[in-house]
């Protein structure tokens, strides 16, 4: 027995050189069959990821994430990509996942912390980042598509079914692009959801003169018709074949629409469009290739577009060959400051961006270099509400839809609020400290439930200190050192007009909304650059024209990568629209 008990402990004391004291004690750590596993936290995007890490001889063996509230889209390669990262590395002190930051900067703090509580000295691991799968350098496909934005997605499911051999090329580690993190709301007139909640007076041609006049009649006339004629069919087919799911008797009237058209995705986020997109082109079998940057279109002898030079994750060139002709779906420039400042100086980087990373105008230039069209370039939209801190944009603050106010720091209106995204803007910035705050109260809430869909973005700006939930009046003022009386007056007058239906001092659209009753929720919020209107010169077929006006054969481009039209400015709810329309439109017509 004494001998059984001395051999236990000189075990126990060489499992102790591995794994040191605090690895056997009686902390977090628990340990199987020669395996100590110990859980860790770390702060992610949307709150605390939770995971269980296992260490076997020295080595992470395993990585379950056990919590999370992540945007599955965006997380998804973290829990994957970057967990074979670690492991490889055997250690959390591995690059982020590009475009998923804040995720993997919370996954890997979390496999730190259940590092430190295990207590365990890891043993050297090999350079990460070195898995990547090596492709074939000449590739053969009927259609290339660059971009998994919605446009791209759209073009190569339509190029798909029209029977051609399709690749989607994705520079970033995730799908999805701008239209991912974007409110994935949809302009359409004449649908379901108006019919279900009595909305009778919307037509065509109501969307058409909106969309052409919201963009200073500056955009083309036609492709506005072509946008206005088939949004409807584009909901349907996002619906029907995509089995997107719209909210059924929910519709936002975005500023400069004279009625409220936008079809709103359950969970108020493009994340419904591209989880269903996802599904549909994995069972259309469809090649995303994702971490795979085009560089730079192949022509022939003719000039005709017949391919694209690409370059993977890990540094290998590829050429990705395209018998039927290339759709360019890369999405706008707003993440690109030198590209922003050139065409727009006024939009240099004292703005941040609600884009993505990957929205660098790449397709743009590309198409550029072999003599394409652009137009509108120096129109670039910011977007009014936005987080101060981050420059994302502000999804809670879509209660501004159903009649919350924007105020200054002297308590005071100072637009109308369902006004145009670059009007609201302007306005904001000539304000003191060029910020505002937006008010609204529990009644208002009630009806557009923006805290309801979104709280993981309520709960941080709550913690920022940059939004608030108040009992009074008063109270909401004085978190924001504003006036109470002056905020209270500002109020006073909001009431009386809400009764009258009329607004004399900014003939609020829609009728001001009562705001007599708490609690209030006050906000503040900076504009910040969201949507490019400029870029390629398409006809009404997608096809990319060259600067004599001559289709370039071959090449088609569709989606924020365009510029024809939104003119100077895009209405809300209006990319949607365009993405799915001209998307499909492209991979209908590439080939033809
Ligand atoms: P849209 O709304 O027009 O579909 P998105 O921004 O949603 O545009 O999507 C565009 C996508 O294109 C993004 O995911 C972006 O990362 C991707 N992209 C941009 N440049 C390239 C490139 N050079 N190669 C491959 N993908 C690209």
């Amino acid at each position: 027995m004494r001998k059984f008990t001395q051999k236990t402990i000189a075990l126990v004391l060489t499992f102790c050189l591995v794994f040191t004291m605090a690895a056997c004690g009686s902390k977090d750590p628990s340990s199987a069959e020669g395996t100590v596993k110990a859980t860790g936290v770390g702060n992610g995007k949307h709150g605390d990821i939770k995971v269980e890490v296992a260490f076997t001889d020295g080595k992470i063996s395993d990585v379950k994430v056990l919590e999370q509230k992540e945007n599955e889209v965006l997380a998804e390669p973290v829990y994957t990509k970057l967990k074979d990262s670690v492991m490889q590395a055997n250690s959390a002190e591995v690059d982020a996942i590009s475009g998923s930051t804040e995720t993997s900067k919370g996954y890997l703090a979390a496999i730190a912390d259940a590092i430190a509580k295990a207590g365990v000295t890891l043993t050297a691991g090999s350079a990460s980042g070195g898995n990547a799968q090596t492709e074939e350098a000449v590739q053969n496909f009927d259609v290339v598509v660059i971009g998994a934005g919605g446009a791209g997605f759209s073009a190569a499911i339509e190029a798909k079914k029209a029977g051609f051999n399709v690749v989607i090329l994705e520079k970033m580690p995730t799908v999805g692009g701008n239209t991912l993190i974007s409110g994935g709301e949809m302009n359409a007139p004449n649908t379901w959801v108006q019919e279900a909640v009595g909305i009778t007076n919307d037509s065509v041609e109501l969307f058409y003169e909106d969309t052409l006049k919201g963009g200073d009649n500056a955009g083309s006339p036609d492709h506005v018709k072509i946008l206005a004629e088939k949004a409807l069919s584009s909901a349907e087919w996002l619906r029907d074949e995509i089995n997107v799911e719209f909210i059924p008797d929910q519709l936002f009237q975005f500023g400069g629409h004279s009625v409220k058209r936008a079809l709103i995705p359950v969970g108020h986020t493009g994340a419904e469009l591209i989880k269903k997109f996802n599904a549909k082109v994995a069972e259309l079998e469809i090649p995303v290739k994702t971490d795979m940057k085009a560089d730079k279109l192949i022509t022939d002898d003719s000039g005709r577009v017949v391919g694209v030079e690409a370059t993977s994750g890990s540094g290998q060139k590829i050429t990705f060959n395209a018998s039927k002709g290339v759709i360019i779906a890369s999405g706008g420039f707003g993440s690109n400051v030198e590209m922003r400042s050139k065409y727009n100086p006024v939009l240099d980087d004292s703005y941040m961006s609600t884009d993505t990373p990957g929205t660098t105008g790449d397709g743009i230039v590309m198409a550029q270099e072999i003599n394409a069209d652009i137009t509108n370039m120096e129109n670039i939209q910011t977007y009014p509400v936005c987080n101060p801190k981050t420059g994302v944009i502000s999804l809670v603050a879509d209660s501004r839809f159903d009649g919350a106010i924007l105020i200054n720091q002297n308590g005071e209106r100072f637009v109308e609020e369902l006004e145009r995204r670059d009007v609201i803007s302007q306005a904001i910035l000539a304000q003191e400290g060029k910020y505002a705050y937006q008010l609204w109260n529990q009644d208002l809430e009630a009806i557009s439930k923006t805290i309801e869909a979104h709280p993981d973005e309520y709960d941080q700006l709550v913690k920022d200190g940059l939004l608030y939930k108040a009992e009074t009046i008063e109270d909401a003022a004085k978190f924001f050192n504003i006036d109470p009386a002056k905020l209270q007056a500002t109020v006073d007058k909001v009431n009386k007009y809400a009764k009258t239906g009329e607004d004399p001092d900014f003939n609020h659209r829609a009728g001001l909304a009562s705001l007599e009753k708490g609690p209030y929720y006050i906000q503040k919020a900076v504009p910040s650059v969201h949507h490019t209107m400029g870029g390629l010169v398409i006809d009404t077929e997608t096809r990319v024209l060259n600067t004599d006006g001559k289709v370039i054969d071959g090449l088609y481009a569709a989606g924020e990568v365009t510029g024809v039209i939104h003119g100077t400015n895009r209405l809300g709810g209006n990319a949607i629209a365009d993405i799915i329309t001209f998307g499909r439109i492209a991979g209908q017509q590439v080939g033809k």
